[in-house]
């Protein structure tokens, strides 16, 4: 029974062989029963046809019967003729081991003697004229027989019955000759039932088994595990989907590895970042609260710094709460066509002052073109001011910074170029990432944040646009980015 419930495969087998005995089961029953009726009918009517052809032939009924006929007769049927008077008194009875000729002094009456079948109404019956057939044991012929019995004619008279009778073993012999073709038929069915299963357990249980596996992998946290597919029906499909799916949730979980990482990498740097300010605040408020400034000059120097701090940590937290709201998305872009030739116009304007008080010599360049985009005009602003501002804090005096607008067929490219230190080939891919700085020691006097570069990607991404930086440590460095238009 537990098997049973285990094996979809056994249940199919038991439906099968259920199935082939039922359908045999029934065929072979109404076969047998309507065979048997036809047949029946068939040796009827033979024996019914005999026995009027014999009643109606005068020289072999009755007490002046050619017996010689009679024999023939009982010979070709191999059966039984029995002859009577009017009275049902036995005249002849030939055939089937019988051979009484003329016994009517004997006086053996068929109707009441014991175990014959007719009765008084039959004899009558008969004598009116009317066929009446037996089917059944017979006494006298010891075995099962069918009879039939009709009239017989004297000079226009009924004179007596004629009795055919026939035994039905040969009729129950050929019937059970087909019986046995359908139990063979069964068998062979039962055979081949148990072969398909067992194809059938190839085809759909093994893959299912495999499936299980691995979707109990896949539970146990390995999602490595895949099914072979072999099939495109069904279970091939489900094979499929398993296999797609374990693929995707195998992507997912290392994503989320990844994002998890990521997020306790953030929290640890905004930790780190958010204590060194804080820790020189706490020193600068001590000393003052302590009165270790003794002179005016002095406590306006401490007050100063803290306030630089102060500004630094607002800085942060809002750079901070910005690349949050970007990378989560909350940021909705508000796209609108906007010049960039005018957005990079105003961001030089305001750095311009800045570089000539550090003797940089900035410049803007542009060929006259269509410089227009659809995007979200502060975000793109504010990539400007971070790669300017980084730009002109990395030029030292007598270096340049050099704005470029370039058209393309379908993007618009800007790039913002100095003559600072530049950055190695490994640092490259480093200083996009979030509190990346390269000189760790300029990020206190700079007040950079390490976080400009990576707003600036995300913003640029947002808009389905491209960025990237060329440099040679020496040379200085270009930053660029697309935007399509
Ligand atoms: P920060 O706010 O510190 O400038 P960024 O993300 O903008 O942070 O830059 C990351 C680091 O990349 C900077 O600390 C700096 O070391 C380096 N960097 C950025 N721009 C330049 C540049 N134009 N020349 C040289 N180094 C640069």
């Amino acid at each position: 029974m537990n098997m049973l419930r285990k094996s979809v495969v056994l249940k199919l087998w038991l439906l099968m062989v259920a199935l082939v005995l039922l359908i045999l089961y029934f065929t072979g029953v109404l076969q047998t029963a309507k065979l048997k009726q036809l047949y029946y009918d068939q040796q009827l009517e033979l024996l019914l046809s005999e026995a009027k052809h014999l009643s109606g032939s005068e020289d072999i009924t009755g007490q002046n019967a050619n017996m010689h006929l009679l024999y023939t007769l009982a010979g070709a049927l191999k059966g039984n003729i029995m002859i009577t008077d009017r009275q049902g008194n036995i005249v002849h009875c030939i055939g089937m081991g019988m051979e009484m000729q003329n016994v009517t002094g004997a006086k053996i009456n068929v109707v009441g003697h014991h175990d014959l079948p007719w009765s008084k109404s039959d004899l009558q019956s008969i004598m009116q004229g009317e066929t009446v057939s037996y089917r059944g044991a017979y006494h006298f012929l010891d075995t099962d027989v069918l009879t039939v019995a009709v009239p017989f004619y004297k000079d226009g008279q009924a004179a007596g019955t004629v009795m055919l009778s026939s035994p039905l073993a040969p009729i129950e012999e050929r019937i059970s000759a087909l019986q046995k073709i359908t139990l063979s038929a069964g068998l062979i069915g039962i055979a081949l039932a148990t072969i398909l299963s067992l194809l059938l357990s190839r085809t759909l249980s093994r893959p299912l088994l495999k499936m299980y596996q691995s979707a109990r992998s896949m539970a146990k946290g390995d999602y490595s595990r895949r099914v072979e597919v072999k099939s495109q029906d069904e279970i091939g499909l489900l094979a499929h989907s398993l296999n797609t799916l374990a693929a995707e949730l195998q992507e997912k979980i290392t994503a989320l590895e990844r994002l998890d990482q990521t997020r306790r990498e953030f929290v640890a740097n905004v930790s780190h970042e958010l204590r060194t300010p804080l820790s020189i605040i706490q020193g600068y408020t001590e000393a003052l609260m302590d009165g270790m400034a003794a002179t005016e000059a002095e406590r306006n120097k401490y007050l100063a710094e803290t306030h630089e701090e102060i500004l630094r940590l607002r800085r942060l937290v809002t750079e901070i709460l910005d690349l949050r709201k970007i990378e989560a998305g909350g940021v909705e872009l508000k796209r609108q066509p906007i010049d960039i030739e005018q957005l990079a116009g105003q961001v030089y304007g305001q750095f311009k002052a800045l570089a000539e008080d550090k003797e940089v010599t900035a410049s803007l360049d542009f060929a006259p073109g269509s410089y227009t985009v659809n995007a979200d005009a502060d975000r793109i602003r504010q990539v400007l001011i971070n790669l300017l501002d980084n730009a002109v804090r990395a030029t030292p005096a007598g270096g340049r910074v050099k704005v470029e607008l370039l058209e393309y067929k379908d993007t618009v490219q800007v790039s913002v170029t100095d003559t600072g230190p530049g950055i190695s080939a490994e640092e490259q891919p480093l200083i996009w990432e979030r509190f990346y700085k390269v000189d760790k020691s300029r990020a206190r006097t700079g007040g950079g944040t390490g976080l400009g570069l990576a707003i600036a990607r995300q913003i640029i991404e947002a808009h389905g646009g491209t960025i990237g930086v060329s440099s040679k440590p020496g040379q200085g460095s270009s930053f660029y980015f697309t935007l399509p238009k």
